[in-house]
């Protein structure tokens, strides 16, 4: 998964429509009816695209130069950015991860995922937060509230890590998860805590774990939960949010 920025060449159809074709990618193009929905149908094309070509190791050439880029009266240059990240799923995200860095096992070892990523850790009393993440030029630093007992402590370096693959992965950040943030209901910052929860609890991992229990008919549901808190190194808590959305998902 990467971010990419590649220019567009939009059409101006006479019906008020718009073509989009992608020079540098061949057979990526698109269209819309209004500007602002060619540009949202561009992004997900060039998304599509390029994800497949990741997913076949296909050679993805560099984007041409958008100034270089000659057009007609009634076409456009603009320049489409997406992430591939986006377009996976969670799930598909953190296996990719995990794999890479040699630690796909429970419990997962984020201090050393965060060391792989080239982060400091700092461990130090933090009024009104549990932790917040700095990615500059010459500096990643990952900061977590010291006060905050251990299992809280992982789960506020799972969120800053999901920060740092789904918001970041090459560009500064700054991001913090402060009580404001948290009681105001925010649909990013819950994002980020479902993803969180995937690297502490990955799927597969998960579904693995609970087979092996064999007999599931001999736990209750309170059982399993404190029996995937204390495989996983998560809080009860995190546990059960996890288990009920694993049993979700493994329905559909
Ligand atoms: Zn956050």
């Amino acid at each position: 998964m990467a971010i990419y920025k590649f220019p567009a060449t939009l059409t101006k159809e006479n019906d008020g429509g718009y073509l989009v074709n992608f020079c540098d990618i061949d057979g990526c193009f698109t269209d819309g009816n209004s500007l602002e929905q060619a540009l949202s149908n561009a992004k997900d094309a060039l998304c599509l695209f390029l994800y497949h070509m990741e997913q076949g190791n296909k050679k993805i050439n560099s984007p041409s130069n958008p100034t270089s880029l000659k057009c007609s009266k009634n076409e456009s240059i603009h320049v489409i950015s997406c992430n591939t990240g986006d377009y996976k799923s969670n799930r598909d995200c953190v296996k990719e991860i995990l794999v890479k860095n040699n630690l796909w096992s429970i419990p997962v070892d984020l201090n050393q995922l965060a060391k792989n990523e080239g982060f400091d850790i700092k461990l130090l009393p933090m009024i009104d937060e549990e932790g917040s993440i700095e990615v500059s030029k010459d500096k990643k630093i990952i900061k977590i509230n010291v006060d905050d007992y251990p299992k809280r402590r992982t789960f506020t370096l799972a969120h800053e890590l999901g920060h740092w693959f789904k918001d970041g992965y090459g560009k500064e950040l700054f991001a913090c998860r402060d009580d404001k943030i948290r009681n105001e209901y925010n649909a990013h910052e819950s994002e980020i805590n479902s993803f969180a929860s995937e690297l502490l609890m990955p799927y597969e991992l998960m579904s693995q774990f609970i087979i092996d229990l064999n007999d599931m008919d001999m736990y209750t549901e309170d059982n399993i939960e404190y029996l995937i808190a204390d495989k996983f190194n998560v809080s009860k808590e995190a546990a059960r949010i996890r288990f009920k959305k694993f049993v979700k998902e493994a329905i559909t």
